[in-house]
């Protein structure tokens, strides 16, 4: 019997806190995932993954339980636990897959694809943002000077900046992804707030919503061809989000992503049976049951489950089975770093209904250069998934230490402050 005998984090200070998980074992097989940021995480990881030690990792499912239940005082049905336990069930998968010398998706049975459509996550149309686990603006130390020095802003609220949030902004971006071979882009088309609108009665002015549509329409219609989605962040009135939703029937969106709060299930099926325009939900959802409330109202036309906080790859595979069942596809959404998005792309080969996987690191430098080479991670807009075991990268620890996050351990190692 193979034991786990060690499990550790890593935190990368990239747009958001890419956490790493290792699981290591007695017979020197190690396996490596992701879980989604959140306040405390490394903490929450550090407390569940003693559930694990001593056990063997190949029992994914049952130490997941097993997780869930020592867990469900501190968030049954969703929250930070879920991330720990994602993170942690997603190294023990690629470990039981590196232990059978498999490609993940091979340990998943089998590939529907191993060409991975990617859509790339073009923000706002500007360049970098990067956010703490409270979602603070901050400048990382790698990052360029900010021309906005020293002004800290909301992620859901930011400041009004000259030359962003235009549709020549969004209309250059969209040109630039689509020449880097992306088939599928995403923009924000929530930000900034005008004058006159209130944040927190979630209201759309008039101003607000005739630029909006020509945001979308100028960005779909810089690059022909290519499918182009619109997030709002959650942010709207019911009302207000189906004015929204009704413009922009006239223009051709892939989809339009959280336009409501996402814990009202009703409103968001209202919403969907009142409009034609494709509307995406899920990710703030967890498990199974968070899904499958939405997909009984029929409150989503896109599903977008996040992979690395779910509940795990397997709840994840059993979310996108229900989807399937609903004849729905699913485009994963996705902020993580190479490892998070390589773990992803296994499970988008292995479900039928899938879609298009996000990418949120364009703005990265150092995206690519954490693995060690054998190619890209992402190239001409897709991830090709070849034969390698695992998640079938590699992590290049002296690169990967350079932008750890101080303050946290580096897979054990302390890197002082
Ligand atoms: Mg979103």
């Amino acid at each position: 019997m193979m034991r786990v005998t060690r499990v550790t984090t890593a935190v990368l200070e990239a747009n958001y806190d890419w956490t790493l998980v290792r699981v290591e074992t007695d017979e020197g097989v190690t396996g490596l995932g992701e879980a989604f940021f959140g306040p405390g995480l490394t903490g929450v990881i550090r407390d569940v993954a003693e559930l694990v030690i001593g056990s063997d990792p190949r029992d994914v499912e049952p130490l997941t339980r097993k997780m869930r239940l020592a867990t469900a005082h501190a968030g049954a049905a969703g929250g930070l636990v879920h991330h720990a336990i994602t993170g942690i069930e997603s190294a023990l998968w690629d470990l039981h897959a590196r232990a059978l010398e498999v490609p993940l998706y091979r340990a998943f049975g089998g590939a529907f694809r191993t060409r991975i459509r990617v859509y790339a996550d073009c923000h706002a149309g500007d360049a970098l943002e990067s956010y703490s686990s409270v979602l603070q603006s901050r400048r990382p130390g790698w990052a360029p000077p900010d021309p906005m020095d020293g002004v800290v802003e909301e992620h859901w609220d930011p400041v009004e900046r000259e030359g962003v949030y235009t549709t020549d902004a969004y209309a250059a971006r969209a040109r630039q992804m689509a020449g880097a071979g992306f088939t599928a882009l995403k923009f924000d088309i929530d930000l900034p707030r005008l004058p006159g609108e209130d944040l927190y009665a979630r209201t759309i002015s008039h101003a607000q919503l005739e630029r909006q549509v020509e945001l979308a329409s100028a960005a779909c219609d810089a690059v022909p061809g290519v499918d182009v989605a619109f997030d709002c962040h959650w942010r709207y009135a019911a009302p207000d989000a189906l004015r929204l939703a009704r413009a922009l029937e006239a223009v051709p969106v892939f989809w339009l992503e959280d336009p409501l709060p996402p814990e009202n299930v009703e409103s968001l099926a209202g919403l969907c049976r009142a409009t034609s325009t494709p509307v995406a939900t899920g990710e703030n959802q967890y498990l199974v049951h968070g899904f499958e409330a939405l997909l009984r109202a029929g409150a989503v036309d896109i599903v977008a489950p996040d992979f690395q906080k779910v509940g795990g790859l397997a709840e994840a595979r059993r979310i996108a089975d229900r989807a399937d069942s609903h004849y729905l596809p699913v485009a994963p959404h996705n902020i993580s770093g190479p490892v998070g998005t390589m773990a992803s792309a296994h499970l988008c080969a292995v479900i039928p209904n899938f879609l298009a996987l996000e990418w949120h690191a364009a703005s990265v430098p150092f995206f690519e250069d954490l693995v060690v080479s054998g190619g890209p991670v992402i190239g001409e807009g897709h991830v090709q998934l070849g034969t390698a075991p695992g998640i079938g990268i590699e992590l290049d620890l002296d690169v990967s230490r350079k932008y750890a996050r101080r303050g946290e351990l580096f897979f054990g190692e302390d890197l002082g402050a």
